[in-house]
Order: C-alpha cells, then sequence, then structure tokens
C-alpha cells in the first residue's frame, strides 16, 4: 500500500471506530460536559458553583443567577457551523494523522473542503497554546483511550 493509500486507510478505520463509542451528538456532548467540568462546575457569571440542568441536557444553568453555559461554551467547538460529532471526528483526524490534508478530511467527514481547511488551520493554532488547548488535550486523550479499548 502506498502512503497515501495508508493514510486514507486510517483514517477510514479511525472514523469507524469513533463511530461505534459515539454514535451521535449526544455522546459528544456528554463527553465534553464531563471533562469540562470535572472539577466541579463555577458559574463565569457570579461564581455560584450550585448548578441545574439548562435547556439541553449538557448545559449547566447556575441556581442564583440563572445563567446558562452549554458544553461548547469557551471552547474550541464554540460557534462550529457543523456538529460536535463532525468536530470531533476532524479533531481526531489531524491528532492522529498529522499531515493529512483538508481535502482528505472532506472526503472522510462529508463536510466542504474550506470549511476543514479553516478547522483544521484552528485546531492546529489552537495546539500551539491557546487557553481552550487543555480541554481539547483531554478530549483528545480520553478520545484515543476509549478508541484504543475498542481495538
Ligand atoms: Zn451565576
Amino acid at each position: 500500500m502506498n502512503q497515501k493509500a495508508e493514510k486514507v486507510n486510517n483514517a477510514s478505520n479511525l472514523l469507524k471506530k469513533f463511530s461505534t463509542i459515539f454514535p451521535d451528538e449526544l455522546q459528544c456532548l456528554e463527553m465534553l460536559a464531563e471533562l469540562k467540568w470535572k472539577d466541579g462546575f463555577v458559574c463565569r457569571h457570579c461564581g455560584h458553583t450550585n448548578w441545574c440542568h439548562g435547556k439541553s441536557v449538557t448545559s449547566r444553568r447556575c441556581t442564583k443567577c440563572k445563567r446558562e453555559e452549554s458544553a461548547t461554551a469557551h471552547t474550541i467547538f464554540h460557534h462550529c457551523k457543523f456538529s460536535l460529532n463532525v468536530a470531533m471526528k476532524l479533531s481526531l483526524l489531524v491528532c492522529q494523522i498529522p499531515d493529512i490534508s483538508s481535502y482528505e478530511l472532506s472526503r472522510q467527514v462529508k463536510i466542504r473542503h474550506m470549511t476543514c481547511y479553516h478547522f483544521q488551520k484552528r485546531l492546529l493554532v489552537c495546539q500551539q497554546g491557546q487557553p481552550e488547548n487543555e480541554l481539547l488535550k483531554e478530549l483528545l486523550k480520553e478520545m484515543t483511550k476509549r478508541l484504543e479499548h475498542q481495538a
């Protein structure tokens, strides 16, 4: 198998495993929320630590000031034009196959090439030490761990 074919094959295998563990958006949001608030919830507005579920099951609402924070807020996945499921797939591919092209990403996750190109750039900038990187690193670690168990 040549190098390119191998890369394509690697990518397909990764995504196949990923889809078994994270079949839909909810699983992805749940994992992100779990990691984001693993040390507990602190309201960004008033510092209160008690919360209840917000409008979506994975968002948290401060019981004091009633403000709500989604799982993706203040992460690299905030304001993505595509689902978290797709964003996690892209993150995984970019992390595990470092020189994968944005064209190949586009073929693999079936969204527009330019969208993949921009998100890939955002991921690479983030990995160079943006504050969102800590959570991204943990997310990738956790995804990889679960994928390995699957193998
Ligand atoms: Zn609050």
